[in-house]
């Protein structure tokens, strides 16, 4: 008879046979536990230092030449590089012993994230209340916007060359600005009665500033004009400047730990500065890599990838043209050089939610709490628009992970048919480079207000570290 605590054959045998999701808070130890809890702290800080495509870029290149990186034009063979492309897409690299065309390890994550942009004409008086007009940007769910604390982020260029640069919202003597809803009482018929895609309206997303009037009441447009006034004092700016502006609306404040335990992060922008940042901090402590390692932040994934700042422009092949010549080899070789590479697409993925069971299946849905994803492919019904990961690449990274304790887990996005997503991967496959999508999982993804665990989120560094300076593959 076999006593209550031992395990018998089959036990063994399950664990031998099965795949066991494994939580990373019951496989690590109390070393590992504090370096979760202490990179949260860094990471939070990025998410406030960088809550658009611009500002990440500025905070890449900073911590990136504090730690000896250098523009990739003109710089001398060997040393660490940067290539930062219009101040909205950057990388970094770090070159490796062998030759390049031996192929780079490259980590690409994506630096903008769903938002509302002002529209060029984007001030307006109405009923005694000035407005800002917004157009917005990426996959959202509209409501979300409405009846909370927005920021203000962004640059506005005047005629002159020289650039405003705006940041209003997030320090607490700041003022916010909100999207105003509807009052529950008269909402019944033109909200609550209609389909929630018919019932919140992009051009009702206008922005709340003012409602101060200047002059008196025969001055004409006089809250308006008072805001015009208030730029023109402030800033130095006219009405015309802000045709030449890219201006941001973003959810207000600073990321947050959730949870009396504090074990998750919420905050805008997990999509994607949860992979962006690991990928920075793991390009930066790279050390004389085997293979060339690359970490790739790039703009404008959230609306396809197209645009010259974007996953699908020639921004790579440009990169990797420059990085041949500077090591002293030759730029036609860039199609090798990619075709050997290898690389991670750092993305989220969704988790699967307790409250809505029915759009996920929970066989293969990632998981909160159990690591960073492989997700083989992404796309949609019958696997449309899908980079789809082959399996021996799979197998490679399985090996490294394991062999450097870095727990992950399978993941597939929603049940089939549900629905789907796409990613930088398919851009960067077309390269002919070995690439799968790997991030945190994500609850309430899209939202102003994303929830990661800390656990995954410490999984995804550690991933990213492993992947850059793994042997072979
Ligand atoms: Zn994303």
């Amino acid at each position: 008879m076999t006593p209550v605590n031992e395990k018998n054959e089959f036990d063994l045998m399950r664990e031998r046979l099965t795949v066991t999701p494994r939580l990373v808070w019951d496989h690590v130890d109390e070393a590992e536990r504090r370096a979760i809890m202490d990179y949260a702290e860094r990471y939070k800080n990025f998410l406030d230092l960088a809550k658009t495509e611009r500002e990440a870029v500025k905070v890449i290149e900073s911590r990136a030449r504090e730690r000896g990186f250098v523009p990739l034009e003109g710089s001398p063979a060997g040393s660490p590089w940067l290539y930062n492309y219009k101040g909205k897409t950057i990388a970094l690299g770090v070159p490796g012993r062998r030759p390049l065309t031996e192929g780079l390890r490259i980590v690409g994550a994506h630096i903008d994230s769903p938002r509302l942009d002002l529209k060029q004409h984007p001030l307006y008086e109405d009923t005694d209340l000035v407005f800002l007009k917004t157009h917005y940007y990426g996959g959202i769910k509209k409501y979300q916007w409405l009846a909370r604390p927005l920021a203000l982020h962004g640059v506005v260029l005047k005629a002159d060359g020289s650039t405003v640069e705006f940041r209003v919202g997030e320090d607490d003597a700041d003022p916010v600005f909100t999207v105003l809803d509807l009052l529950p009482h008269l909402a019944r018929k033109v909200q609550m009665d209609k389909k929630v895609t018919e019932a919140f309206e992009g051009e009702k997303l206008n922005v709340l500033v003012g409602s101060l009037p200047i002059g008196d009441k025969d001055t004409k447009e006089r809250f308006k004009l008072s805001l015009l006034k208030f730029f023109e004092d402030t800033f130095g700016l006219t009405e015309e400047d802000l045709i030449s502006a890219e201006l941001e609306v973003v959810p207000a404040g600073p990321a947050r730990d959730v949870g009396w335990d504090r074990s998750m992060v919420a905050a805008y922008g997990h999509d994607d500065r949860s992979c962006a940042y690991p990928a920075l901090e793991a390009i930066l402590d790279v050390q004389d890599p085997e293979y060339a390692c690359v970490a790739l932040f790039y703009d404008k994934e959230e609306v396809g990838s197209d645009g010259n700042t974007s996953a699908r422009s020639c921004i790579l092949e440009d990169m990797v043209e420059l990085f041949l010549e500077r090591e002293g080899g030759s730029p036609q070789a860039r199609r090798r050089v990619l075709m050997n590479s290898h690389a991670i697409s750092g993305d989220v993925t969704g988790a699967l939610d307790p409250d809505w069971p029915e759009v996920h299946e929970k066989r293969n849905a990632a998981r909160l709490g159990y690591g960073v994803s492989l997700t083989k492919f992404t796309g949609h019904g019958g696997k449309y628009s899908a980079n789809d990961a082959h399996a021996e690449y799979i197998a490679w990274l399985r090996k490294i992970f394991n062999e450097a304790g870095v727990i992950w887990q399978a993941t597939h996005l929603g049940k089939v048919d549900e629905g789907g997503g796409g990613t930088i991967a398919k851009h960067l496959a077309v390269h002919g480079m070995e690439i799968i999508d790997s991030g945190p999982p994500v609850l309430s993804m899209h939202s102003p207000f994303e929830v990661a665990s800390k656990a995954d989120l410490y999984m995804v560094l550690k991933a990213y570290r492993t992947f850059f300076l793994a042997p072979g593959g």
